[in-house]
């Protein structure tokens, strides 16, 4: 692997932690960008790179990421990510979730761990036996807050696109207003279910059509092919799926005032969020708008450290915050006449003392 350093995502992370414990057949890199406003916190991908570099690079390029998340969410954790990198087999085995639960707690607490891409609820059980610093674990109780991201996620950016349809449409309710939901997954079917709930009016899409045409069918709206959705006229655009969709392309064929949506880093390049402001479609950032599930993790991990219980009151408290952080970059973006995504960038990189 070539120096770290000289990679075009390293931006002065404090930690580039590379593990390799061949007895137990564990390959993995930890990185922690910031640990200004507290421990690196993000989750753990388990993923294979033919190419161990890619795998390098989205340690560094996730855990900046989860700065500007955790910061912007007003969460006293800083950023930090862990890519195991799996054979071409992916195989998890228990010794080697172990080898990886004692590299974190190596870290003594400077970098928290939760599920990612690869990783389940369980796996995360069996990385807790070796240390501390990890959350995304089983709740206990009806009122604890913790356990599955995706519904705190879709909470958060539901709220979200109602900031979006009174900033940018007027509108105090979203009773009417044609949402197009790309990817109906444990975030986009939660979304679209809120949105039901309020009367919008609903087009989903999925690469698992089935899905999306008895989600259609149950919440009242309509399904259309999943190449069809980002050019679907519409009133907001909801990005569910995956990331790096928004490119010259597929801006141009949108059809849409907004675009609020979960996907993590839906701008394929930085400057298509200039693209999409130049268009006058109003952008909701990717980390900001889908902080719900962090918030849970780490309401309780945070409770968990200080020996207290969560309240998933608390995590609700804190979604409730997301659309006011929303508005606060909408109106500087106004006022600057600058892409939101760039004053988003701006208030994080202020927030983690790199401004
Ligand atoms: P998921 O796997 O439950 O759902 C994703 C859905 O998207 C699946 O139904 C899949 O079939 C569909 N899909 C994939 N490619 C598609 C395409 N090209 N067109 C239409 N549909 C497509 O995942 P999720 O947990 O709902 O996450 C969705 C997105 O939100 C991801 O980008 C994830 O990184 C991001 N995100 C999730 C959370 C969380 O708490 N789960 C938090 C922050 C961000």
């Amino acid at each position: 692997m070539t120096a770290f350093w000289t990679e075009p995502d390293y931006d002065d992370h404090e930690i580039v932690h590379v593990v390799r414990d061949r007895k137990r057949g564990l390959m993995a890199i930890i990185a922690v960008h910031s640990s200004h406003l507290g421990p690196g916190a993000g989750g753990t991908r388990f993923w294979h790179y033919p190419d161990p570099k890619d795998g390098l690079r989205d340690a560094l390029r996730l855990s900046r990421g989860m700065s500007y998340k955790n910061a912007m969410a007003g969460l006293p954790l800083g950023g930090g990510k862990a890519v195991i990198l799996a054979d071409d087999k992916r195989t998890k085995t228990p010794e080697l979730l172990a080898a990886f639960g004692d590299a974190v707690e190596g870290l003594g607490g400077k970098y928290v761990t939760a599920e990612d891409v690869g990783i389940s609820e369980a796996d995360m059980v069996a990385v807790s036996k070796r240390t501390a610093h990890v959350s995304g674990l089983p709740v206990t109780g009806d009122d604890a807050a913790g356990g599955d991201p995706g519904p705190f996620t879709a909470m958060g950016i539901y709220l979200g696109i109602k900031a979006a349809v009174r900033h940018k449409l007027g509108k105090d309710s979203v009773e009417g207003v044609h949402v197009a939901v790309q990817g109906i997954g444990s975030v986009g079917g939660g979304v679209a279910k809120l949105l039901a709930k309020d009367g919008a009016k609903l087009t989903v899409a999925d690469i698992d059509q089935s899905r999306a045409v008895a989600l259609a069918e149950e919440l009242g709206g309509r399904s259309v092919d999943a190449d069809a959705i980002l050019s679907t006229p519409c009133d907001v655009l909801s990005p569910n799926a995956l990331g790096a969709i928004l490119d010259e392309n597929s801006i141009a064929k949108l059809d849409t005032a907004i675009v609020a949506g979960g996907a993590n880093n839906q701008l394929a390049r930085a400057h298509h969020g200039k693209t999409l402001f130049d268009r006058g479609i109003l952008f909701a950032p990717d980390y900001v708008i889908n902080a719900g599930g962090i918030i849970s993790v780490a309401t309780e991990y945070l409770a968990r450290r200080d020996g207290k219980e969560a309240n998933v009151q608390a995590v609700h408290d804190r979604i409730a915050t997301i659309p006011a952080r929303l508005e606060q970059i909408w109106d500087a973006s106004d006022s600057t006449n600058t892409p939101p995504d760039i004053v988003a960038d701006r208030m994080a990189q202020d927030l983690i003392g790199r401004g």
